[in-house]
């Protein structure tokens, strides 16, 4: 995608995006949180697990660890059985403590509302940090995972696959009031329809777009 994209590209992107948005009216993250603290940690707990899985254990976790400081200070194996079943449990440990840790050294506790102080704390990346920021502040990030880096190759509105090439293509692409929308609709619809090993492309909204060549025409193939 060049840096700055033609009228048809970026009104191509707009439909692509409208048609998604319809998808989900009810933009999101599904995870539960009070506050900017929770979000943060939860979302680290949500890689490679769904957030109802997240939001089983969250509970327990927060009512025992309350506090950046009170985490920081946890013992490992306590919060290793809390969050078991997310799966990549010993990363995460590790991952939440730091976090917790770098958030009282570092910013006294307090989550701060900027990307690039964010992406400062253990166990934070571009994609957590877009997260918190357009869900707790509505502030424009787009946050790049796995499947956004995928959908939107698929659907050719990047030929990039480094996350932060494929959030530059986008944000050019797009303005920055809908920068939101693109993470929280696209993550889902690359979960629920445009999956990484059978696309339903049978059903899928966005298939007179889609550029890509290995589209999965019948349920049953
Ligand atoms: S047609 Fe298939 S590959 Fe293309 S966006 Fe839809 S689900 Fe994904």
């Amino acid at each position: 995608m060049p840096s700055s994209p033609s009228a048809q590209e970026r009104r191509n992107a707009r439909v692509i995006l409208n048609r998604l948005t319809k998808l989900y009216p009810d933009v999101g993250t599904a995870l539960d949180y009070v506050d900017p603290w929770q979000l943060l940690v939860s979302t680290v707990l949500s890689a490679q697990t769904t957030d109802q899985n997240v939001n089983k254990v969250a509970p327990t976790l927060f009512e025992r660890y309350p506090t950046p400081e009170d985490l920081a200070g946890a013992d490992p194996e306590d919060v290793e059985r809390i969050i078991y079943s997310t799966g990549y449990y010993r990363q995460k440990t590790k991952s939440v403590i730091a976090l917790a840790g770098d958030l009282v050294d570092k910013y006294d506790g307090e989550v701060p509302a900027d990307l690039e102080k964010l992406v400062e704390l253990r166990g934070v990346g571009r994609k957590t940090a877009s997260v918190v920021l357009s869900e707790v502040w509505g502030i424009p990030a787009i946050a790049v995972d796995t499947h956004v880096k995928r959908v939107a190759n698929r659907l050719g509105l990047t030929p990039n696959t480094d996350p932060v090439k494929v959030e530059s293509d986008l944000m050019s692409l797009y303005p920055r009031d809908r920068w939101v929308e693109i993470s929280m609709t696209v993550i889902r619809f690359g979960r629920d329809v445009c999956n990484a090993k059978k696309p339903q492309c049978w059903s899928c909204p966005l298939r007179d777009r889609c550029a890509y060549d290995n589209k999965t025409i019948r349920p049953n193939r």
